[in-house]
C-alpha cells in the first residue's frame, strides 16, 4: 500500500461510485447514502444489476482469454472496485498461478478491503495502490515502485467500467495511451464502458443522478469506446456488448439479458 492519500478519510456524506457499484452487485460494503443513490439509478434503469453482473463476467472471460491464448502473466487493473469474488487475480492465477497483478483505485474504501486483493498464490504476487487514473505518470511510478510488474514483459491494462468516469475535458484517450506507453509489444488493453446507445433517455437520467452526487460521468457511443483501441489490434469479436464478447456456455437457465439491459461496450486489443 503506497500513496500519500492512503490516510484520507472516508467521505460517507456523499454517494461514491465504488460503493454504488457494490450495491448493484449485491455486496454489503456500502453506506446508506450510496444505497439511496444506487436505488435511484435502479429506478431509472432496472437493467443496472444485469449490466454490473455482465461487466464482471466480461472481466472474467477477458482475463482467461488473455492468460490462455495470449500468454499474459501480468495485469494492471485500475478502478478495481470493492473486492468481489472472484477477483481478477483469482481468475488469472487459476490459469497461471505465477500471474502478477497490481490493483489501483482512488476510493479509500477499496484500500480498506485491499487485504482481500492480496491473497495471492505463493507463486504469483498481487498488490494494491491508491492512485488516480487521471494522473497516469504518478500511477505508473507507484506501480514500478511496487516491484510487482516487470515493465520489460507484456502487461494487460484492465480498465473495466472506469473510463466513463473520465470526461472528454480530462483527456480519456490521452490517459489510456500514456498508461500503455511504457509496456512492450504483446501488452493488452481490456476495457468495458457503459453506453447510452440503446436507451438514451434512461442514460440521461443515470447521468444526472451521478452528476448530482458529485461524480461527473460521460457514457459513450460505440465508436467513441472503439477509439480507446486506436493503434491496437482488436481481437475478435471487436468492441461489442459485454455479454456477446466470447460468451461461455451459460450455466444458468434464466432469461438472456437484453442489449438495453447490458448497455456496456467491451473489447480487448493487443499492442503490436
Ligand atoms: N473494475 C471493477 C469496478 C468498476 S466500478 C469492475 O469492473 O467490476 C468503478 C471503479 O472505478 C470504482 O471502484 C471507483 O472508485 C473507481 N474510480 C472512479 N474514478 C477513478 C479514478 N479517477 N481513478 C481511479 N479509480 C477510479
Amino acid at each position: 500500500m503506497t500513496n500519500s492519500q492512503a490516510g484520507r478519510d472516508l467521505d460517507t456524506s456523499r454517494p461514491h461510485s465504488a460503493r454504488m457499484y457494490d450495491y448493484y452487485l449485491g455486496g454489503k460494503d456500502h453506506f446508506e447514502v450510496d444505497k439511496k443513490a444506487a436505488a435511484a439509478v435502479a429506478d431509472a434503469y432496472p437493467g443496472i444489476f444485469v449490466c454490473a453482473r455482465e461487466n464482471r463476467a466480461f472481466m472474467h472471460r477477458a482475463t482467461r482469454v488473455l492468460a490462455r491464448e495470449y500468454g499474459i502473466r501480468q495485469w494492471l487493473d485500475i478502478g478495481t472496485g470493492i473486492p468481489t469474488e472472484p477477483n481478477l487475480h483469482q481468475v488469472a492465477q487459476a490459469v497461471a498461478p505465477e500471474a502478477r497483478i497490481v490493483y489501483a483505485d482512488n476510493d479509500p474504501l477499496v484500500l480498506k478491503y485491499a487485504e482481500r486483493l492480496m491473497r495471492s498464490t505463493p507463486e504469483g504476487r498481487t498488490t494494491y495502490i491508491e492512485a488516480d487514473v487521471n494522473e497516469p505518470e504518478a500511477l505508473l511510478e507507484a506501480v514500478e515502485a511496487s516491484g510487482v510488474l516487470d515493465f520489460d514483459r507484456p502487461v494487460a491494462l484492465s480498465l473495466n467500467a472506469l473510463m466513463h468516469f473520465v470526461t472528454d475535458e480530462q483527456d480519456p484517450y490521452g490517459i489510456v495511451a500514456r498508461l500503455l506507453a511504457p509496456f512492450p509489444a504483446g501488452s493488452a488493453l481490456a476495457l468495458s464502458h457503459c453506453t447510452p446507445d440503446f436507451d438514451p433517455d434512461t442514460w440521461e437520467k443515470v447521468t444526472a443522478i451521478y452528476t448530482d452526487a458529485g461524480t461527473p460521468v460521460q457514457f459513450r457511443a460505440q465508436k467513441d469506446v472503439a477509439r480507446f483501441f486506436d493503434g491496437l489490434e482488436l481481437i475478435e469479436p471487436g468492441v461489442c456488448l459485454g455479454h456477446r464478447w466470447r460468451p461461455d456456455t451459460r450455466t444458468d437457465e434464466g432469461p438472456k439479458p437484453t442489449d438495453a439491459e447490458v448497455s456496456l461496450w467491451a473489447g480487448v486489443g493487443i499492442k503490436r
